[in-house]
């Protein structure tokens, strides 16, 4: 039996279903929650989605109110950990990509656990892991294990739209690398499904706000700096700067791919002052300028080699002087 039908034995077989995400829900969390979701319903099974936090406006619809949140609803969240006797686990590769709030509550669940996940170096933590790192996505293993399961039949409209959204989301629209013939062929499958691909790159894309906008065309103007020499850009916005653009989820989250854009940069950099630390997001171009490493040892992050993620608690300035001495480590004067 292939672990794709093994894992829909273990669906099958348990009366408590949770399904996780990382924190800071993306397009791909969401959309593999939602789409693992209904591929369970479908199967005459029940299944509650909880994440640490509340997802981005911009994917607001799809249908997150199916999603409970640490956030915003602790106690439902915490109740179905107690009674959970399957946890899958999307998207992430270790328990503390859940967050303080939800990680212990999964690392002291005794039921069996679940990945499905395509980051690199996965911890031991699940009964059962498919870890593909060669994946597009999370949505993309989702509708290989519908598929190889021999569940082909099931996918719908209703299933294949957040699968495609993650899909669609964690790839920038088909173009990144790891895109590959097989992600086409799936894509394909939940078009002949019914997804209304044109409707979703709509939502997807015609929704800015006025002030996104705003903030986009300030950050660009007056907060990006470009050090010619290493081929990177840096953006930094402060917490007093996103709050004067009024800030909403999701408002930033172009902005280094954007940067990257930018004729011959080999990598942007953004920092952003959120919850009291600061974020940062790394965008980089080929495999010869990965960042996850920077990412991982300097900024207690990780993630993948051209998209990476991390966080400081110095100060904006600090954490600028910091980023522009690794960058000149990391991307040197060639
Ligand atoms: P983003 O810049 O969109 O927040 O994150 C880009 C990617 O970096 C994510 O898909 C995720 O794989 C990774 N990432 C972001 N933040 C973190 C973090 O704090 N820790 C780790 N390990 N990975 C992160
Ligand atoms: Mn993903």
């Amino acid at each position: 039996m292939n672990t794709y039908s093994h894992i829909v034995n273990e669906i099958l077989a348990a009366s408590n279903i949770v399904i996780t995400a990382h924190k800071s829900a993306d397009g791909d969390s969401v959309g593999s929650s939602l789409g693992l979701l209904h591929f369970i319903e479908k199967l005459g099974k029940d299944a509650l989605v909880c994440h640490p936090d509340q997802a981005s406006d911009f994917l607001d619809f799809l249908n997150l109110n199916r999603i409970k949140t640490m956030e915003h609803e602790a106690d439902k969240v915490t109740t179905a950990f107690q009674k959970a006797d399957l946890i899958f686990c999307l998207d992430y590769n270790s328990t503390e990509r859940v967050g303080k709030s939800m990680q212990g509550m999964l690392e002291s669940a005794s039921c069996k656990k679940i990945m499905i996940d395509h980051h690199l170096d996965p911890q031991d933590f699940c009964d059962i892991a498919v870890s593909d790192p060669s994946a597009s996505s999370t949505a993309e293993l989702i509708v290989e294990l519908i598929e190889q399961s021999g569940n082909g039949g099931l996918l719908d409209e209703q299933t294949g739209t957040p699968l495609y959204v993650g899909i669609l989301t964690d790839t920038g629209s088909f173009r990144f690398n790891s895109v590959k013939p097989r992600t086409h062929e799936i894509l394909a499958k939940l078009l002949a499904a019914g997804v209304q691909h044109h409707l979703l790159h709509e939502a997807l894309n015609d929704t800015n706000t006025a002030s996104r906008l705003r903030l986009q065309g300030f950050a660009m103007a007056e907060k990006m700096e470009i050090l010619e020499e290493n081929s990177v850009a840096i953006i930094s916005l402060t917490k007093e700067e996103l709050e004067k653009y009024d800030y909403q989820k999701g408002d930033t989250d172009s902005l280094a791919n954007q940067a990257l854009s930018i004729k011959g940069m080999k990598a942007a950099i953004l920092l952003s002052e959120k919850d009291g630390i600061i974020k940062l997001s790394f965008r980089s171009k080929g495999a010869d300028n990965p960042v996850n490493q920077l990412a991982a040892t300097h900024f207690d992050g990780g993630g993948h080699a051209n998209a990476a993620g991390g966080k400081s608690e110095l100060p904006m300035p600090e954490t600028l002087v910091k980023i522009k001495t690794l960058v000149k480590e990391f991307f040197p004067v060639k």
